[in-house]
């Protein structure tokens, strides 16, 4: 099977829409707690897909983003200052602190070095799609944009970092063929890889925990989201509360190893995969639309259901954002390479 790249943009734009669409109406709920509602998600999406209504902050700020891209060619601060700015105008569905204090900040001419605020919390990697697209081809430019787009809002360095992981691992995933597979252990050295040049602190925790990951991947679904929910997560963030259940924090470091454990435990179809997402537990609409790039761009638009993207609000406008930045991609990256 030949990779068609313009197919896996399609697919992750719409990875995003789909997975936080699926996980927003179980935000904040405890994954046992969802599952007591139904026994199977896919058989209650059928019936239940009026239930399904929207996206959230996530698609929305992932979209801007690749708009941002479109028109800057690539990364230009201005541009996505301008486009972030434009989401307080949408308006912000379910945003989280991070991003709306700051951008509300930006809004008024404040510099970025002080309107950002210093959340670790998953504001800016669940938007990072379109840099981990844009620049698959660039490793470095990649690992730059991904820190720029981030810490405009979020000065934490784990915010930084999960965007990092999660745009390498976009990168990683574009040109592999969901028939034959790819190696884990590949996987894991792209991601840690693409976060080990920096002696900074939380960097090097965040590395240690993705091996921790790595060795505990054998663990079934639910046993891995109570150990990993609230992974690197500090005092006074912690939540007691949810201490051994499933129940993803959205501190980035969480968030982003249990969406990678749901991920790289669903690889049989994009279905198995965004059904699990969604229903983590936790930040569901965060894991779904982080985990929906993962499973989109591996997968392609052509092996996502029908079902699934109908449901959409706004789809045509994802696959018209989706093909403008495919073709500003190929224009800068293939052109004259194949
Ligand atoms: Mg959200």
């Amino acid at each position: 099977m030949k990779i068609n790249l313009l197919d896996k943009f399609y697919g992750c734009l719409l990875g995003v829409a789909i997975g936080d669409t699926l996980g927003h109406p179980f935000e904040g709920k405890i994954r046992s707690q969802i599952f007591s509602y139904f026994k199977n998600f896919g058989v209650f999406l059928d019936s239940n897909s009026d239930l399904f209504r929207t996206y959230t902050d996530d698609t929305q700020l992932t979209l801007h983003l690749a708009k941002a891209l479109i028109k800057g060619n690539g990364f230009n601060l201005d541009y996505i200052i301008r486009e972030f700015v434009n989401w307080l105008d949408d308006p912000p569905i379910g945003p989280g602190y991070g991003c709306i204090s700051s951008i509300q900040k930006l809004k008024y001419g404040i510099p970025w070095e002080q309107a950002a605020s210093n959340s670790g919390g998953n504001g800016t990697v669940m938007r990072i799609a379109p840099v981990g697209l844009f620049y698959c081809k660039d490793p470095k430019a990649l690992q730059t944009a991904a820190i720029k787009t981030s810490i405009i809002t979020h000065s934490h360095s784990a915010a930084s970092a999960g965007a990092i992981v999660i745009a390498s691992a976009i990168a990683y995933l574009i040109d592999k063929n969901p028939e034959t597979g790819f190696s884990v252990d590949e996987f894991f050295n792209v991601i840690i890889n693409s976060i080990s040049n920096s002696q900074d602190e939380i960097w090097e925790e965040f590395i240690e925990i993705l091996y921790k990951l790595k060795s505990n991947l054998d663990m079934p679904l639910e046993s891995g989201l109570i150990k990993f929910s609230q992974a690197g997560v500090k005092s006074p963030y912690f939540i007691e509360q949810y201490l051994g259940q499933a129940f993803v924090h959205p501190y980035t470091i969480s968030t982003v190893v249990c969406t990678i454990f749901i991920f790289l435990k669903n690889l049989t179809s994009f279905s198995d995969c965004i059904l699990e997402l969604a229903t983590a537990g936790g930040d569901s609409d965060t894991v779904g639309a982080i985990g929906g790039s993962l499973a989109g761009v591996y997968f392609g638009v052509e092996n996502i259901p029908p079902n699934l993207i109908k449901l959409l609000k706004n789809k045509k406008k994802i696959l018209k954002i989706s093909e403008e930045l495919y073709r500003v991609f190929e224009k800068r990256f293939l052109t004259g390479v194949i």
